[in-house]
């Protein structure tokens, strides 16, 4: 029985009626005109605007979907009749006998997860990026196996893991977000994110941010190498000094100075990406020449244009704190700030003292108008309310002065105004290339 037929649903189906299953899938909502194609051609039925209970709880076992919460009536059902409950993931890691390096984080994953997929690449790997970045894991491995798999998980992919044994494991850092799926409980989300390990054996890894205090005194069976931006290391792992980056693994030392990728936090995404390579026995030339020709990701402090002297730069993706904490701090100008949405559970303290260190003026656009304005308005003068994109960039246009930036990092989701943090990016850009 598949839960929700999204990307990771319909790729779950197409596995399971590949490697002979009998399977049903069922959607809450509607099933868009493509998925129903693919399900009517590989001949899997299907239900869509609710679920059959007498059907769903005839499973011998449930695949369910990250995007579906535990607390909806369904679940709970099947949590009653003890029904076991997977994840793709875990669905799809039963069907494959690669080598799995699994990233997770709270920030950083997708950047870091094709950081990683690019330079085993260009080592001449055969790889399969997958996972939360939009590839399915179990759909992909229906077509074929691979030699090595680089997957992005995601706490909510993580939390319907058994079984699942990464060989590398990666945890960028743990900072709030989702905790609206958590019941507000910020330990239950960091006890999800830790579970990437929980499997692991002693011929494993686990490339882990030591200076993360919700990481680093993880308790886990693999070898557990640490990167770090605060302090030195002796043993093995990844440390930051005199602007390289240096990387120690059984007694050999290698050093990275150039990086394509600006911002302290992408030190610590291609310092987490170099040991994974490593391990994976990745020369250390074409470790250090990856790094620098790897192409920025559209929508994370991505640089669109600079009119009449000045900067626009989309971070359409920061969609917490902790993300717009790393964009402010990466600002060399004066900045002109353009925040809001649905708001997550922020808390603004953490980012109060780099606000008030970088930013001129603050642009509020969507529903959490009101929380920002209350909490800003003692630390910048000037903020101003929006009510749609142009207006945010046009007016931050006005209040800019030659020499200063234009940031949209807005800290929270984008499903107020926008389809998607995408669609948010690209409105952004187009509204700029107007001026
Ligand atoms: P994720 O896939 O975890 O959402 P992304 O790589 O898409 O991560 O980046 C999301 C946002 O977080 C972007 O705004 C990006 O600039 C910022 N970011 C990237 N890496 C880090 C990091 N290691 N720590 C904090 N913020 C980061």
């Amino acid at each position: 029985m598949v839960l929700g037929a999204g990307e990771s649903g319909i790729g779950a189906a197409i596995l399971a009626k590949k490697k002979g299953l009998e399977v049903f899938v069922s959607d809450s909502g509607t099933i868009t005109k493509e998925n129903k194609k693919v399900l009517s051609n590989n001949e899997i039925k299907w239900e869509e605007a609710g679920h059959t209970l007498e059907k769903v709880l005839l499973a011998d076992e449930v695949i369910k979907s990250p995007g579906i919460s535990d607390s909806v009536e369904i679940i709970q059902q099947l949590k009653k009749e003890g029904i076991p409950m997977i994840s793709e993931v875990e669905f799809a890691f039963r069907y494959t006998k690669a080598k799995v390096v699994a990233i997770t984080g709270s920030n950083g994953k997708t950047t870091t997860t094709l950081l990683l997929g690019h330079i085993l690449k260009k080592a001449g790997l055969d790889v399969l990026i997958a996972g939360n970045i939009g590839v399915g894991f179990a759909k992909e491995i229906a077509k074929r196996d691979y030699d090595y798999i680089v997957l992005e998980l995601s706490s909510f992919q993580l939390d319907g893991i058994k079984e699942f044994k990464p060989n590398v494991a990666i945890i960028l850092n743990i900072t709030p977000d989702h905790l609206e799926r958590y019941n507000n409980d910020f330990s239950k989300y960091v006890a999800s994110k830790l579970r990437i390990t929980m499997n692991q054996k002693k011929q494993d890894v686990l490339i882990f941010n030591a200076d993360d205090n919700q990481i680093k005194n993880l308790k886990t069976k693999a070898k557990s190498i640490p990167f770090t931006l605060e302090n030195q290391i002796d043993g093995d792992g990844t440390f930051y000094k005199n602007n390289k980056i240096n990387i120690n693994l059984n007694n050999n030392k290698m050093t990275i100075q150039e990086l394509a990728l600006q911002g302290r936090h992408n030190i610590y995404n291609s310092m987490a990406a170099a040991m994974a390579s490593r391990i994976l026995d990745v020369k250390d030339g074409i470790i250090k020449q990856s790094m620098l020709d790897f192409q920025n990701i559209e929508h994370r402090l991505e640089y669109v244009l600079t009119v009449h002297g000045i900067d626009f730069i989309n971070d359409s993706k920061a969609t917490n704190v902790n993300a717009t904490w790393y964009a402010l701090e990466s600002m060399t100008k004066s900045v002109i700030w353009i925040v809001g949405g649905v708001d997550k559970g922020n808390d603004y303290d953490e980012i109060q003292e780099i606000v008030k260190q970088k930013v001129k003026a603050i642009i509020c656009l969507g529903d959490s108008n009101k929380k920002i304005q209350k909490y800003f308005k003692k630390i910048v003068s000037n903020i101003e309310t929006v009510s749609s994109m142009e207006e945010a960039v046009r007016i931050s246009y006005q209040l800019g002065d030659k020499g200063d930036v234009v940031l949209l990092s807005p800290t929270c989701a984008s499903f107020d105004m926008f389809d998607n943090f995408e669609h948010r990016g690209q409105t952004f850009k187009n509204q700029v290339r107007k001026l």
